[in-house]
């Protein structure tokens, strides 16, 4: 750059120093600073930024480079043209055009979506750091792991190091921004030659996630042409897309265990290029919030990193505020305690998350947005930066995109405060550019600061990694053990493999191991606390002491794997854990064959909960298929009530039983016990169109196609067309909707149908589902229909909210459901359940009496038993129905781990509750089974009802429950 055009620029910044608020003025005078800019670019950017203080000198220019294609060179378009969005396929031909120009950019393939789009990263940086990215790919991995390098080395490599900034747009596909602005910052990194972007090639390496639901962006951008482009404030779409990903809207940020292709292609990926700092872009708030880690934090993770955060955000805040940006803050929205969100993977390994919410609607129109006066209080009905009038991915659709109604701290857009010093205030315009030039001068900015201080970020992530190591030593709880020899091995098998996959190490005990929490077998498998992710496994492992109850989180509680596997993990505070001889598990993935002892023509499977068990009977579909009713014994092997007597070809079941790691016996003869034929029950998923609703549902789908459960997933559609007990034995209703109401009537219809279909022009639409009219719901027609099929005989399962729908349309008419008072909170704890008709096929292969589940927000459930009010109520609690299978025992001494305010509100509460009616039955869940891919010890009392949905019996009456002591 010329001498006159760097004093320019440096003249720039004083007079933005001065003049905040003064935008027009400051970027009057950056852009006759800069020579070899594209022209047509810089007229058209200033005419689509809506304001001029809605864009910095840093974005309001583009250099033109002969040889080098600029976004418009391959779209045809500059990026942030009104009612322009782009495609994956275009991004990513973007991308590799770019590559194909220039030394400094790189696309990396790491896999392929669930619809088979290539999931790749973008790297970008100077010439020599791209040729040379594999030397500083093996430095990132050596700070990572301080076991590998001396102090003195680590000093050396940090000297030589550059850090890896990992910027990701487009994890929420319906916030379609950051994905287009992440192509002009690709190229504006390769092309320009300003101070800051020149230091920033130079000494920092910038990889990106071009769209991290690339399948979500196709359908939203369908959606967007069809729909959203026409859409105006007086004429709202009135529903979002019904699909973003094939399961999952904006849960990929909440996928804990990277069951999601996309987000285990991400840490896999992760784990091989350790970038310190991982930088997720959103939009959702007004008109930049910029993440600072606020409390609850969890306490497991570096103090170190709780002095980063803030310091980068406040560096963010305090350049876009000097470039006379307004709207810019921190501190008051998300809270730094689930470590589920996506770029948490990087705190998680010792690096830092990073987020953006940048102001921005579902698609690419220009909108107003409205806020209050700079003296507003924030009481008076003044919006939060919500645009006014709904729009794709709205109203009548998902729920707010980023869930923001339950979030502590969150005040008044429009309202000065310490976090918030620069408010935007009043009404305007909101266009797609400006959403790209937020976004594009903050991840600037943060790059700027990266670059300033690379060293420190390098030299903190070698130190956070170390201190990782140490912690382990130093603190009470030295390490884990799961003890070998559990009952059911396939859900060990599980947690251990979920623990591998985020790069935890884990060894097998070569003996039998004594510690001070007691002796363990060989083969054992051991965490030991001096590790790298020793923090992690901490995390992942306790159990979830919440810091302060008055607080509240923007996402789940708790999350204790062993707890929601059912499988036993002991903490263990003795150092000695720590010299265990054990033999590192080296495979990413274990596989604990089962067994098949004995000889004979037929095998018995034993029951002990694995959710293997469905799939072996799929797997055995033309097999006959029995399940025993009591518990019987073979040899030296129990049986429990639930196993399985499979006859057929012994080959085929020594292969099944041993591929699902399963314990069977081979039987001379069939033993004498009662039991009934396991047959098939022919499924379906039922599932509302609303966004946020098909996402619950897909939790179930994924579970069930993971599982190998084949179910037909059916729409009000279906419903209404009646007949269904001529397709179907099982309906399962998934956990959606929130109440009874909106199961029945889902999107509100506007009078124009709204389609969701497949067309040549809208090929992503009208997948895993078509409908020619998305609102309405099911009505009362689809109802009667339900009802119809539940008491000619059919089973209708309702999981959590789904509940209220049997109770509250009179399909359960003995079923009240009611729902917690205001006061009570329970963002996901994990609470004792109480099994009352253990002898019940639901709970095949449980075999305590209480066992821990999750509760979220699901109705309160209990069975109407007709007494009088205004008798008075007979001494001690009440008798439990028969048909109360579960219940909780509720107060806070039954919380097993997390936070439930207002505890006592559960008490007695029933948590499953099987009503018959007519000819078949409804069975509600208070809770949901299968939530998140989280749960899996309560999978199996979803799947024992689909496998055994014809062979429920009336349970015997028994004496009256009474209430479990407190403990
Ligand atoms: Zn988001």
């Amino acid at each position: 750059m010329p001498r006159s055009r760097r004093a320019a620029r440096l003249l720039t910044s004083f007079l933005l120093l001065l003049g905040a608020g003064s935008g027009l003025f400051a970027q009057t005078t950056a852009r006759e600073a800069v020579g070899g800019d594209d022209p047509e670019f810089a007229r058209l950017v200033k005419e689509w930024t809506t304001r001029p203080d809605f864009s910095s000198p840093l974005v309001d220019h583009l250099p033109k480079v002969a040889g080098l294609p600029s976004p418009k060179d391959i779209l045809g378009h500059h990026i942030g043209e009104p009612k322009k969005l782009t495609y994956y396929a275009d991004i990513l031909r973007y991308y590799r055009a770019l590559a194909a120009a220039s030394p400094r950019l790189k696309v990396l393939t790491i896999g392929k979506s669930h619809e088979g789009r290539e999931l790749v990263v973008v790297f970008v940086g100077s010439d020599e750091s791209i040729s040379n990215l594999e030397q500083y790919r093996t430095y990132l991995g050596q700070l990572a792991d301080p076991r590998t390098i001396t102090p003195r080395q680590a000093t050396e490599i940090i000297a030589k190091a550059k850090p890896l900034y990992h910027l990701s747009g487009g994890l929420h596909s319906g916030e379609v921004g950051p994905s287009e602005m992440l192509m002009e910052l690709a190229y504006r990194l390769v092309a320009e030659d300003s101070p800051i972007i020149s230091q920033i090639r130079d000494s920092v390496i910038v990889s990106i996630t071009p769209v991290a639901d690339p399948d979500g962006r196709d359908r939203n951008v369908d959606w967007y042409y069809k729909y959203g482009i026409n859409e105006t404030e007086s004429r709202p779409i009135g529903a979002g897309v019904p699909f973003w990903g094939k399961y999952v809207f904006h849960d990929d940020n909440r996928d804990i265990n990277y069951s999601q292709i996309e987000m285990r292609s991400l840490l896999d990926w992760y784990l091989e290029y350790h970038p310190p700092i991982m930088h997720d872009l959103h939009q959702a708030q007004t008109l930049m919030y910029t993440f600072s880690g606020q409390a609850p934090q969890n306490p497991n993770l570096d103090p170190i990193l709780y002095g980063e955060l803030p310091m980068m955000a406040n560096f963010e805040m305090s350049q876009m505020t000097k470039y006379g940006m307004p709207g810019v803050w921190t501190h008051g929205f998300v809270d730094m305690w689930s470590p589920g969100y996506l770029a948490f993977m990087s705190s998680n390994h010792n690096g830092m998350i990073r987020m953006y919410e940048i102001q921005g609607f579902g698609g690419a129109n220009t909108q107003k947005v409205r806020l209050g006066n700079p003296n507003g209080t924030g009481a008076n009905g003044i919006g939060d930066g919500t645009p006014a009038g709904p729009g794709p991915g709205r109203a009548g659709g998902p729920p707010a995109i980023d869930a923001a109604a339950a979030v502590s701290g969150r005040s008044n857009q429009a309202q000065r405060e310490w976090f918030r010093p620069f408010p935007a205030t009043g009404e305007f315009d909101w266009s797609l550019r400006n959403n790209t030039n937020y976004g594009q001068t903050g991840v600037i900015t943060a790059l700027q600061y990266t670059s300033q201080f690379g060293r420190i970020i390098l030299e903190n992530f070698y130190v956070k990694s170390r201190n990782s190591i140490e912690t382990g030593r130093k603190e009470t709880v030295a390490g884990y053990v799961i003890p070998g020899r559990q009952r059911d091995m396939t859900r060990v098998e599980r947690l251990v493999n979920l623990l591998r996959m985020q790069g935890i190490e884990i060894g097998r005990a070569t003996a039998a191991v004594k510690l001070q929490e007691g002796t363990f077998p060989a083969g054992s498998f051991i965490i030991k606390r001096d590790q790298p992710y020793s923090r992690l496994a901490k995390t992942l492992l306790e159990k979830q002491v919440y810091p302060d109850p008055n607080l509240r989180t923007y996402d789940d509680a708790s999350w204790t794997m062993g707890l929601m596997s059912h499988v036993e993990v002991k903490e263990i505070a003795d150092k000695k854990i720590l010299d265990v001889a054990v033999d590192p598990v080296k495979e990413k993935e274990i596989r604990l064959a089962g067994t098949v002892g004995g000889t004979g023509a037929l095998i018995a499977v034993a029951h002990y909960g694995s959710n293997n068990m469905i799939t072996l009977r799929y797997r055995l579909k033309d097999a006959r298929v029995e399940a025993t009713e009591k518990e019987f014994k073979q040899g030296n092997v129990t049986f429990p009530a639930g196993s399985f007597i499979v006859s057929g070809e012994v080959a085929k079941l020594r292969s099944a039983v041993e591929s699902l790691g399963l314990t069977a016996l081979a039987l001379p003869s069939r033993p004498d016990v009662p039991a009934h034929e396991l047959d098939l029950p022919r499924l379906a998923v039922y599932s509302l169109w609303s966004g946020g609703a098909t996402q619950d549902v897909g939790w179930v789908r994924f579970a069930l196609d993971t599982f190998e459960v084949p179910y037909e997933l059916i729409y009000k559609e279906r419903v209404k067309r009646g007949g269904l007990n001529a397709a179907y034995d099982v309906i399962v209703m998934p956990n959606q909707g929130g109440s009874g109401k909106r199961m029945v009537f889902d999107i509100e219809s506007r009078g124009q149908p709204i389609e969701y279909k497949r067309s040549d022009t809208f090929r992503n639409l009208g997948m895993y589902g078509e409908s020619d009219d998305i609102t309405g719901g099911m009505g009362l027609d689809g109802v009667a229909e339900l009802e119809k099929f539940v008491k000619a005989g059919g089973v209708l399962v309702t999981l959590g909210q789904a509940s209220y729908f049997p109770a509250e349309f009179g399909l359960a008419p003995k079923v009240d459901a009611a729902r917690t008072s205001p006061q009570f909170y329970s963002p996901g704890a994990i609470v004792d359940a109480e099994i009352l008709q253990p002898a019940h096929p639901i709970f095949y292969g449980y075999d305590s009496k209480t066992i821990p589940v999750r509760y979220g927000s699901g109705p309160l459930l209990s069975i109407d038993t007709g007494a009088n009010p205004f008798d008075p109520p007979a001494p001690g609690p009440p008798p439990t129905p028969q048909a109360v299978l579960m219940r909780y025992p509720g107060g806070d001494d039954h919380v097993l781990s997390g936070l439930m305010r207002g505890a006592n509100e559960i008490r007695n509460r029933a948590a499953i509750i099987d009503q018959p009616s007519g000819k078949g039955r409804v069975i509600l869940f208070a809770g949901n089974p299968c939530y998140r891919w989280q749960n899996f010890g309560e999978f199996n009392l979803l799947f024992n009802t689909v496998l055994n949905f014809n062979d429920i019996k009336p349970v015997p009456p028994k004496p009256p429950a009474t209430d479990l002591p407190a403990r």
